[in-house]
Formats: C-alpha cells, structure tokens, sequence
C-alpha cells in the first residue's frame, strides 16, 4: 500500500511509536493501549479545497483525502461522501433583537435527525470500503446516550460485512430516541442496559480488552473512532463558506466532545475560526477544568439535553492532545447551562425570532450569548444544531407550548417492528449477549 507523504498516518495518544494506516485506526476504533488515534501530523487543507463548494458531499470529497494516507483513491472518495451525505446542512439565520448575528448551522436533515448522520453514515461505508475482501462479518459494538446508536444502526444497516451490538441505558432516553434505537434492523443487536450512560461506556470499553472476546473482529462506533470525527470537520468548513465573514465563531452543543473535536481539527488544519463555544448541560466537567483545571471526572446526572448527559467525556484525551498547554484555554471558552435556563432559550428564540430549537440546541444558543456577554464580541456566531426538535416533543411543548411538527420520517416509526433486550450493566452479560450475536 502507499501513502501520500501529505497525509498523515494515526497513532495512540498513549504511544507515539506505534504508527498505522488509516484502515486499521478506523477498522479497531480504540487503540490496543486503550488510547485514541489522532493523525501524525494536522495536514493543511488549503482554502481551494472548501471555498467553492457547492455541496457537504463535494466538499467532503475534496477534503477528506488530506487525512485518509492516500488509501483511498479519490474517485472512491467522492463516491462515499455522495451517497452517505446527501443531505442539506442550511444556515438559518436568527436575525433579530439580541439573536442579530447569531446563526442555527442545521445538521439534522439526514435519516435520524441528528448531527450524528454525518460522522455514522460515512464511517459506515468507510468501514465496508475496506471489508471488501474480508470473510468474517466485522462486529460494531456502540454505547449510546441517544443519538448515536440510531445514527448508527441505521448507517450500517443493510451491510452484510458487518453486525452491530448497541447498548443504551434504559429509560434514559426519549420515548422517539429508543423507538430509533430498537426498531428491528437486520445485523443490528440492541441492549436497553439497566444503568447510566458511563456504564454502557465501561461495558464496551472492557469487552475490547477482554480474551474471551479476542477472537471476535471487534471495533467501536462511538465518537472514540476517528473516522466518525472527519466528517465532523467537513460541516464547519461549510458553514464557513456559507456565511462568508472572517472572523465567525462556533458553538458546539457538546457531551462527549466529539463534535468540538472536528471543529478543532478543521481549525487546525487550516479553517481561521478565532474561537469555540463548547456549550454544556449540568454535566459541566469540561467548561470546569477550561475556567479553572478541574480534573475530577463525576458521575453523569440526567439533563432535558439528554444526548449531552456525559460525566466523562470520552474525547477528553483526545482533545488535550491536540491541544497542548495554554492552546485549549485559547482557542476554546466553555459554559454550563441549567435545564431551567434551556427552557427559558428555547421559549425566548421562539418569541423573538419563531425559531423551534431542540433542547441541545437550546444549550448553544444560550452559551452563545453568554460569550457575547463577556468577551463583547460582535462577529456572528454560529450554534451548531445538533438534533431535530421533533425529537423531543415533551420539551418543546413545555417550553413553547406547541407540539413540533413532525416529520414523516419520525411519523412513520411508530408502524415498524421493533427488537430489544434488557440487560445488566456488567461485562458478563454484555459477553453473553456479543458471543450469542456472533454465532447466528
Ligand atoms: C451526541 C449529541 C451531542 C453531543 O455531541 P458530542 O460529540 O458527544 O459532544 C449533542 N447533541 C445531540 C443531539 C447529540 O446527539
């Protein structure tokens, strides 16, 4: 196999000895060390490749190859980011009262309406790209607080190389989110686990290490893959070229900071944005250790922006490698936001602007202000819109008094076949289950 000298290969935040190609950090998701992969070294993306633009998929296939080690030829490039992200990403803009320059980057127009489409969809057809000749189906296993599973799920549905476990923690996520997650897909296994978000994590996170698993094909789907945060890159890059003014700054509703992550490696890698928001519900971990070095990982309390209920955060590390020294506090300022203050926004944008916004969406646009608030910036601000607000319909009719409209996609949910097991929140169970997967 070549590589491109201008693109980098991966290694572990844990080991940088250890180099790989760009399949195998995507195909094995953790590293063998228990660390993330991040590149070598950040190639640059010269503004040819994203100002003219006229589509996320041609920018994704102009884009995406600086950082793929010359693996895959571009035509094939441009063939996956067609058919996984042919969906529109619009920029509303707000434009009114204290909402003036404040702009809603929509990023939940793919199957399951959420962000979550862009980075799943994607990897998905990565992965199969490079399954080809493979024999043995390769099994995703994926902890969920919500969206991703769904996202997940239906990414790879219908791809026989490969079979997904994907657990969720039960009665923590919203009524339409688990019908998402349970509706019966072929290949795809979910788990309704009897605890938090954090255990569904461990659990996974220790099935990968464990030798009764060693001979399964095993990799992740969760932010932790490094092909789901390049695609991540692309929508800011877009929303950029969008609005078109120097200067503009991002705000990323965020739990486990993958979203942000992508941010930063597009800024990194060439996107001049002076600063991101990393906007947080009452799980506060990171906007903590931004203010004042906090280290201390909590357990994650349930919020109404539930997607976002992460103690911790899983690319954390990743994150801090990226970003040494005083060059995450420079680049990035960050706020928690109370579930009564998410309410309070979303009623607020309705009046003033009839905007609908999602709870996570909410925690941006309020975060948005606060920085407005004390750093007296005036240049735009683009909130990052990370799920559709149908999806939540409990919430925006509390908070606004009206139901959402619904899309026929979430409508028609409601007809189809569903397929779900309960299960304890240990690695016992969890094995029995991935074992049983396996072997049909
Ligand atoms: C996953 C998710 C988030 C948080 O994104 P991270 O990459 O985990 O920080 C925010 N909003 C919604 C709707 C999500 O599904």
């Amino acid at each position: 196999m070549s590589f491109s000298a201008e693109s980098p290969r991966y290694v572990s935040t844990r080991n940088e000895k250890k180099v790989v190609s760009f399949r195998e950090a995507l195909l094995s998701g953790l590293a063998p060390d228990g660390g993330l992969y991040v590149p070598t070294f950040i190639p640059h993306v010269p503004e040819a490749a994203w100002r003219d633009a006229s589509s996320i998929a041609e920018l994704g296939a102009r884009v995406l190859p600086f950082w793929l080690g010359g693996e895959v030829p571009e035509r094939d490039v441009m063939a996956i980011t067609a058919d996984a992200l042919n969906f529109d990403a619009p920029v509303v803009r707000l434009g009114q009262g204290a909402w003036m320059d404040t702009y809603v980057l929509e990023l939940f127009h793919g199957p399951t309406l959420s962000f979550k489409d862009f980075g799943a969809r994607t990897m998905a057809r990565l992965m199969n790209y490079f399954l080809q000749d493979q024999e043995e189906p390769l099994t995703i296993l994926v902890a969920t607080s919500g969206d991703t599973g769904s996202a997940v799920a239906d990414g790879f549905a219908g791809q026989d190389k490969i079979r997904v476990v994907l657990l969720y923690p039960q009665g923590q996520v919203s009524p339409i989110q688990e019908r998402q997650l349970i509706a019966k897909r072929s290949g795809v296994k979910a788990l309704a686990v009897q605890g938090t978000f954090d255990d569904c994590q461990r659990m996974v996170k220790e099935a990968f290490v464990d030798p009764d698993l060693a001979h399964i094909p095993l990799s992740s789907a969760n932010s932790i893959n490094i092909a789901r945060l390049l695609p991540q890159m692309l929508y800011y890059f877009w929303g950029y070229q969008r609005l078109n003014t120097p200067g503009t700054h991002f705000c990323v509703p965020s739990g486990n900071l993958g979203n942000l992550t992508g941010g930063i490696l597009a800024a990194l890698s060439g996107l001049p944005v002076p600063r991101f928001i990393a906007a947080h519900n009452a799980n506060d971990f990171f906007p903590r250790h931004l203010a004042e070095g906090w280290m201390k990982f909590q357990p994650s309390v349930r919020t109404r922006s539930n997607a976002m209920d992460v103690g911790v955060p899983s690319n954390f590390e990743r994150l801090q490698y990226l970003l040494q020294g005083e060059e995450m506090r420079r680049r990035i300022w960050g706020t928690s936001v109370t579930d009564a203050e998410t309410l309070v926004t979303m009623r607020r944008v309705y009046e003033e602007t009839g905007y609908v916004a999602d709870p996570h969406t909410a925690v941006g646009l309020e975060a948005a202000q606060r920085f407005r608030r004390d750093s007296g910036e005036e240049a735009p601000i683009i909130v990052l819109s990370t799920a559709h607000p149908a999806k939540f319909p409990e919430t925006v009719q509390e908070a606004l008094g009206i139901e959402p409209p619904m899309p026929e996609r979430l409508s028609r949910l409601w007809q189809e076949d569903t397929s779900v097991e309960v299960t304890a929140p240990t690695l016992e169970a969890l094995k029995e289950h991935v074992l049983a997967h396996v072997r049909v």
